[in-house]
């Protein structure tokens, strides 16, 4: 149903319903106010004048049928109605048949109207809950406490406003398929995530229409630390209609306007001073002060200094978007091990800058080219980061029909399952789960492509890495196409020497490698 024809049904109704009720009051107050003189065809007349007037012309109809009657209704009509009309009008010489006959004229028709009226307002609320009575809670927050006494500078207010200016931008940004804009507050792997859904999208013609946009409520819930990092989870309940246009298959097309809770959680460096800097709205360099560069691309580096500007260590960075349903009822959860906790710690004392919410989102980095590796059929772009093995399998699994690409890709979870140390091998290893919402489709030859899956498909994937127990912290982000050990720039090429340094693109002696891939 359509707002427009719905408001316009609505309002006719009421309308009538208005009219009818004036009728009513004018018939009664003319009975009374005329001393019982008015017959029936005299209150026909006048009701038909004025509504043939208001039928004319909007203005002048209703402004005259408004005087004529409210004047005559409120000041003396209404008394006389109240006081003395009353008596007047049921104590007339009308038999009673008469009455019940009037009662069911006018009854019946009210009744419908208003029977419609209900109906209309009820349909129209729930094909549009725009605005639900019953909202959705936050849960009890977690970790508040201890926090703050961490961070006495910690204004809660201000970092909910940067949370509520991340939402609108990013939903900005979601629409037009442009992340220049949100760059400087996502960590690497959202750059990554938008990036591949972006190319998809462009891939397949399709747009997404985000519109009235009404955010209910911001609560920050959780506030945990991940190694050198704090992480805040923040419940965002909010609706907006939803329009989604697929060119190439309009039969993908959908609407939709629910409201909605995700969790986003937000990272920063442990003991970072809040210097009043805002990344949120940042046109320029933390460090330095130099014009931040229109687009950044996967590198969100200042051109001037050469800093990070989304490491955390100057405002909090958006490192992940959890849906409701993924939020602590994960599908990875179950396969946690209790002693994950321990087997992190262990390998502490090794491995001082690891964070587990780094690796996740250094795997959901790597997945997401690799997904879009396969769609787009360029193994290349996968090469630096894979141990040879990774890599061949990979490229025949591009190369082996059919060529698929993904009409829809969310990456929903990305949790590190396991921690090992390999002692004969000297390398710490990791186990990822990833866990991606997807609709295959086929590409065909004209252009064209057809599904291979009907609908959204959840699946599960690990993702294994592996880096040297005495690793060297790494110069440049081999998965932001930098070589690890000099952080020169790398292209997608399937020469795995850097032609800065001469080393390894895909050594484990700076940087976490794929040595695994598979579905599972
Ligand atoms: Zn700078
Ligand atoms: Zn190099």
């Amino acid at each position: 149903m359509n707002v427009r024809p719905a408001f316009l049904r609505l309002g006719v109704f009421l309308g009538v319903l208005v009219w009818l009720g004036l009728g009513i009051c004018e018939e009664a107050v003319a009975r009374a106010g005329g001393a019982g003189g008015s017959s029936p065809s005299e209150n026909s007349s006048s009701r038909s004048s004025g509504s043939k007037s208001s039928g004319s012309s909007k203005s002048s109809g209703s402004s005259s049928y408004r005087s004529k009657s409210s004047g005559s209704y409120r000041s003396s009509g209404s008394s006389s109605y109240r006081s003395g009309g009353g008596g007047g009008y049921y104590g007339g010489s009308e038999p009673g048949w008469m009455m019940v006959v009037r009662w069911v004229m006018w009854g019946v028709p009210i009744g419908a109207a208003l029977l419609l009226a209900a109906i209309l307002i009820r349909r129209y609320w729930k094909a549009h809950k725009l605005d639900p009575v019953v909202r959705p809670r936050p849960p009890a927050r977690v970790g508040r406490e201890a926090f703050l006494a961490a961070n006495p500078d910690f204004e809660p207010a201000v970092f909910v406003a940067k949370v509520r200016s991340a939402f609108m931008k990013i939903q900005k940004a979601w629409m037009a398929q442009d992340i220049s804009h949100i760059r400087p507050f996502i960590s690497d792997g959202m750059y990554q995530r938008f990036a591949t859904q972006f190319r998809m999208m462009g891939l397949l013609k399709q747009r997404n229409v985000l519109d009235k946009i009404k955010v209910f409520g911001i609560h920050p819930i959780t506030f945990r630390d991940d190694g050198a990092f704090d992480v805040i989870d923040v419940w965002i309940y909010a609706v907006m209609s939803d329009s989604f246009t697929c060119e190439l298959d309009p039969s993908m097309n959908s609407e939709g306007n629910d409201p909605f809770v995700e969790y986003w959680s937000f990272i920063r460096k442990r003991g970072t001073v809040d210097s009043g800097f805002n990344l949120f709205a940042a046109k320029t360099c933390p460090s330095c002060g130099a014009e931040l560069p229109q687009d950044m691309g996967e590198l969100c580096r200042c051109s001037h200094c050469q800093v990070l500007v989304n490491s955390g260590e100057f405002d909090w960075v958006l490192a992940e978007i959890t849906q409701e349903g993924d939020y602590g009822r994960t599908l990875l959860g179950a396969r946690v091990p209790l002693d994950l906790p321990a087997a992190v710690a262990a390998i502490a004392p090794e491995c001082p800058d690891f964070s587990q919410q780094l690796v996740e989102d250094k795997a959901s980095n790597a997945f997401m080219q690799i997904m879009t590796a396969w769609a787009t059929r360029n193994p290349a772009s996968v090469r630096r980061f894979s141990t040879d093995e990774v890599f061949a399998g990979i490229s025949e699994l591009i190369s082996s029909p059919p060529d698929i690409a993904f009409a829809r890709i969310y990456l929903n979870e990305a949790v590190l399952l396991y921690v090992t140390r390999d002692a004969a091998q000297a390398k710490h290893r990791i186990d990822v789960g990833l866990s991606a919402s997807m609709q295959r489709v086929e590409l065909l030859p004209d252009g064209r492509f057809r599904p291979l899956d009907w609908e959204e498909k959840r699946s599960l994937f690990t993702l294994t890495m592996e880096r040297d127990v005495d690793a060297v912290p790494e110069k440049g982000s081999l998965y932001q196409h930098q070589c690890a050990t000099c952080g020169g720039r790398v292209g997608d090429t399937i020469d795995v020497t850097c032609q800065y340094c001469g080393s390894a693109l895909n050594s484990t002696r700076n940087e976490w490698i794929v040595c695994g891939f598979r579905e599972s």
